[in-house]
């Protein structure tokens, strides 16, 4: 499979002289489910950020689809939908003028269409007039992935999505995930949880204090750690 992202040499220093990515080579293939798994505090945020163009690198390069985030941002930006972990949006909003608002950011002609099909696609289009204020915990997730998809991106980022959210919201926001890799889109997303990239990832990468210290198939990841030791980690 070709990449989509291609990430060498990648490290980051805070400003405060806090080395938190080091030395990072990374590829992303087009189409899959990649899941960077790591502890508290690993650097998985800080590595997210800086593809999507919100953190600045201080070494390395990094492509999206061949395109530079430095000297070609604009084109890789567009590429790209983050879901971050906190809802950063207007709660007073609509899901519907939220949604638009933000395909607006990326000056793409208007495409009600599409919108309504993302809409759908999440089970939000009953919703699409609802207040965000209004709306439970999942759906707000949810009105934060349609959001990151508003402009049509073929790779979505989504950092930690099942944070603090109960079983069957996590079994829920898989399912999303999974209809939208049908779909086509290349999905990169961050967890804390091994059953988590067990039961969402094609390969799995480890990331501990800046480092990645593993790049697997998910299979034989699982194999390597056994499966019992892995539902454990699952409650
Ligand atoms: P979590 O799972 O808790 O979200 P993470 O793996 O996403 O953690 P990061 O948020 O990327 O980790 O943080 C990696 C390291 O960089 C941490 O030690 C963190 O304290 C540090 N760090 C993050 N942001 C900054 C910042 N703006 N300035 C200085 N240090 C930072």
């Amino acid at each position: 499979m070709p990449s989509i992202i291609s990430v060498s040499h990648l490290s980051k220093t805070y400003g405060s002289g806090f080395q938190a990515l080091k030395d990072i080579n990374l590829e992303i293939e087009k189409g899959e489910i990649f899941a960077l798994l790591g502890p508290n505090g690993a650097g998985k945020t800080t590595l997210i950020s800086i593809i999507c163009g919100i953190n600045n690198l201080s070494a390395g390069r990094v492509t999206v689809d061949g395109h530079d985030i430095i000297t070609d941002a604009r084109a890789a930006r567009t590429l790209i939908g983050l879901v971050p972990q906190e809802l950063h949006t207007d709660a007073f909003e609509t899901v519907w003028g939220t949604v638009s608002f933000s395909r607006g950011l990326f000056n793409k002609p208007k495409n009600p269409a599409y919108i309504e099909k993302v809409l759908r696609d999440l089970s939000l289009w009953e919703k699409k007039d609802s207040k965000i204020v209004t709306l439970s915990g999942g759906m707000k997730r949810r009105v934060m992935i349609a959001k990151a998809l508003s402009h049509e991106p073929q790779v979505l980022f989504l950092d930690e999505p099942t944070a603090g959210v109960d079983v069957e919201l996590r079994k829920g926001m898989w399912e999303v995930v999974r209809g939208l890799k049908a779909s086509g889109v290349t999905i990169i997303l961050t967890t804390h949880y091994i059953g988590e990239a067990e039961e969402m990832a094609d390969r799995v990468g480890v990331i501990n204090k800046g480092e990645i210290i593993l790049v697997e198939d998910k299979a034989d990841l699982m194999q390597k750690l056994g499966k019992k030791q892995l539902k454990l980690h699952l409650q």
